[in-house]
């Protein structure tokens, strides 16, 4: 059974039914009007992909009257609704604006703001309340990675989550895989490195009884247009999320356009 659940060839073929890939651009704190526009007006929908970008804050009712089926993100959200909380930002403020995901747990918010798993818990329930798609990023440092630790790591940080959202709101959540070492290197995983962890991800969802098959994990860390097709081809690879690359219009088309090409598994 648990094999049956987690063999997405056997459930594909089964069911006949496909959930093609999804790209998402992390801009992270970059951006101004003009080079938004420009930026967003050379990225259009594709056919087979499904696309978003996470914009900065202030720039996403801009980016909401300019994309055109390409859907709008935020890269972080406050943990709370509202109150005395000065420079938060809650989940149905993102929702009013438009947003449909929102990042969460992102290794830079770990490491350079102090949040921790109960945090990203709280926040992925708060981007469910609101109606949105929580992206929950997990990911070992390279120390982790070397002390035989992935596992322990990313099953750490996603059992905050499952515990704060529970079992039924976890199959609405997007999980990106993102290695620390490879964010912002120019050292993504290999496709096999990858492959490995969203096959022991998608085990690590199956054992927790959530529908393993139909989630989408996505791999994040360096992903270039150079790099997309291998990473792609991979049969647990549901897309990418995006940081460096998604700056540059023609290249973050170009590793949409393989993701489209490479459909879904
Ligand atoms: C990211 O910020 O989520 C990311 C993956 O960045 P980069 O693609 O630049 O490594």
């Amino acid at each position: 059974m648990t094999c049956i659940l987690y063999n997405r060839k056997l459930l594909w073929a089964s069911f006949s039914f496909m959930v093609q890939k999804l790209v998402v651009g992390n801009w992270k704190l970059n951006g101004c009007l003009a080079a938004n526009e420009a930026l967003i007006g050379a990225c259009g929908a594709l056919a087979g992909v499904d696309m978003a970008v996470c914009v900065p804050f202030p720039y996403l009712a801009q980016a909401a009257s300019l994309l055109s089926g390409v859907a709008l993100g935020a890269q972080t959200v406050s943990e709370f609704q509202s109150g005395a909380y000065t420079g938060e930002v809650s989940a149905e403020m993102l929702a009013e604006m438009g947003c449909r995901y929102v990042i969460v747990g992102h290794s830079e918010r770990r490491t350079l703001f102090g949040e921790d798993d109960a945090t990203v818990g709280r926040k992925a329930l708060s981007v469910l309340r609101a109606g949105l798609v929580p992206i929950v990023c997990v990911g070992e440092s390279l120390a982790e990675r070397e002390a035989g630790r992935v596992m322990e790591v990313i099953g750490r940080q996603l059992g905050a989550v499952l515990g704060s959202i529970g079992l039924q709101q976890l199959s609405r959540t997007v999980i990106a895989y993102e290695p620390v070492w490879a964010i912002g290197t120019g050292r993504a995983a290999s496709a096999d490195e990858a492959q490995e962890v969203h096959a022991a991800l998608r085990r690590w969802l199956a054992d927790h009884d959530a529908p393993a098959a139909g989630m989408r994990i996505l791999y994040g860390g360096s992903v270039k247009t150079g790099n997309a097709a291998a990473l792609f081809a991979m049969p647990d690879v549901d897309g990418g999320l995006i940081g460096g690359a998604s700056l540059v219009a023609r290249d973050f088309m170009a590793i949409c356009r393989t993701a489209a090409a490479n459909g879904d598994h």
